[in-house]
């Protein structure tokens, strides 16, 4: 089951009182559409009714995928909850697979990587290979102490005729975009092996 509540905003752009409804948890197993929300953002946002611009609500959920057993737990703090770690340590003896998350684009990738079958764990090993190259590169022509690094999400797996691929987004700037690719034939014996085993990170 899917939670929400309706509370009452000042919009931040006009300051005219909203009602919005806003998600703690979202069950997609139970509310397919709203894993739809999800995906493009929508989810916990709405349109003033009064000045026509997008209000978003920046708070924690859970996503709730009952059917693959997936929890994936959206955090705005680094606040334990007794109670909630109860509940959820409850889910993980049933073989669900959890995670906390901090940002809404590493919400969407791990979504992603679960859709195509895949092994987070795996994929996380070879994106952090592949950032740490590239901060390394990236130091190369930035001044030393420059806050700027990469970030990298997984895109999608390529299906080449001979050769398989990984495909990452990598970016410094979202403004500048670029794809990196990493073959299957680097990866280690263990990461090919586990690659497509999600049941090993079930407790
Ligand atoms: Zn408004």
């Amino acid at each position: 089951m899917s939670l929400s509540t309706t509370i009452s905003e000042n919009c931040p752009h006009c300051n005219s009182i909203q009602e919005i409804e806003y998600y703690q948890t979202v069950n997609i197993t139970a509310d397919p559409n709203l894993k739809d929300k999800v995906l493009n953002g929508t989810l916990n946002s709405k349109i003033c009714t009064d000045c026509l611009k997008e209000i978003n609500i920046f708070s924690g959920f859970l996503y709730h995928d009952m059917k693959n057993r997936l929890m994936f737990e959206v955090k705005v703090s680094d606040k334990q909850d007794e109670r909630k770690t109860e509940v959820i340590n409850e889910f993980k003896k049933n073989g669900y697979i959890y995670r906390e998350i901090y940002s809404y684009p590493e919400l969407v990738e791990k979504i992603h990587i679960f859709d195509n079958n895949l092994n987070d764990s795996v994929i996380e090993n070879i994106s952090n290979k592949l950032k740490a190259m590239l901060d390394e590169s990236l130091k190369q022509i930035k001044e030393p102490d420059s806050e700027i690094n990469f970030n990298v999400f997984f895109k999608k797996i390529e299906n080449g005729f001979f050769k398989k691929k990984i495909v990452f987004y990598c970016f410094s700037h979202p403004s500048q975009m670029m794809e990196m690719k990493y073959d299957f034939k680097n990866l280690t014996e263990s990461e090919k092996k586990n690659l497509y085993n999600i049941e090993i990170l079930r407790s």
